[in-house]
């Protein structure tokens, strides 16, 4: 038989109303015919509130906490956390901006790199020169246009390089470390940031 984790998060910070709502939800989970609950806050008889460790920053890594402590079959286990700021319409209008400027960044990196493939493909020499390794690779292995017009081009078979020129190459490194920096912004402003009010979570272990 598993187990699988099973929580509450409450966002106040009496703990005798935490346990009592946290007991009460199982009890409601528990259905009459005692069947179809387990891998549930149902599968719990109890709680246990711990109120000498510090609250955690967030509730992932109180779940990390009460996860490692826990044992099935035992009574819940309770830590408290810093509950998450809300996040204000400004805040949430940032988001969509940053989503947006992502979006747009990426699709510029789709289009250099079609281009540069396309360049690859349409020149005229009989070899090219990889710009990482030093290997000359014949165009016709590495520069094809499907039945459809489509314009392929393979990386260097040496090293995996791509085969742009020098230019194309720093401009899409270029774009590509601009993409990462823009998605980092946005992971960054889509984490919540933990307020100064505290709150429960309870759980652990349900068994299945
Ligand atoms: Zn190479």
């Amino acid at each position: 038989m598993g187990a699988t984790d099973a929580f509450r998060s409450f966002e106040f910070e009496d703990p005798k109303r935490a346990a009592s709502e946290f007991n009460a939800a199982c009890r409601r989970a528990r259905p009459e015919d005692h069947e179809g609950y387990s891998g549930t806050i149902a599968e719990f008889e109890g709680c246990q509130l711990d109120t000498w460790t510090s609250p955690f920053e967030n509730s992932d890594a109180a779940a990390e906490h009460i996860l490692d402590k826990h044992e099935k079959y035992d009574d819940a286990i309770g830590v408290r956390f810093y509950l998450p700021v809300k996040l204000t319409d400004a805040k949430k209008k940032r988001i969509e901006k940053l989503f947006r400027k992502v979006e747009t960044i990426r699709s510029k990196l789709r289009e250099a790199r079609t281009k540069a493939r396309v360049a690859v493909v349409n020149a005229k020499s009989a070899t090219i020169g990889c710009k990482k390794c030093g290997s000359k690779v014949a165009r016709k292995y590495v520069g094809m246009t499907t039945n459809d017009g489509a314009k392929i081009t393979l990386p260097c078979p040496v090293c995996a390089a791509d085969l742009f020129s020098l230019t194309v190459a720093t401009r899409v490194a270029a774009m590509l470390a601009k993409v990462h920096a823009a998605e980092k912004e946005l992971r960054d402003a889509k984490t919540p940031k933990s307020s100064q009010k505290v709150g429960w979570l309870i759980g652990g272990w349900a068994a299945e």
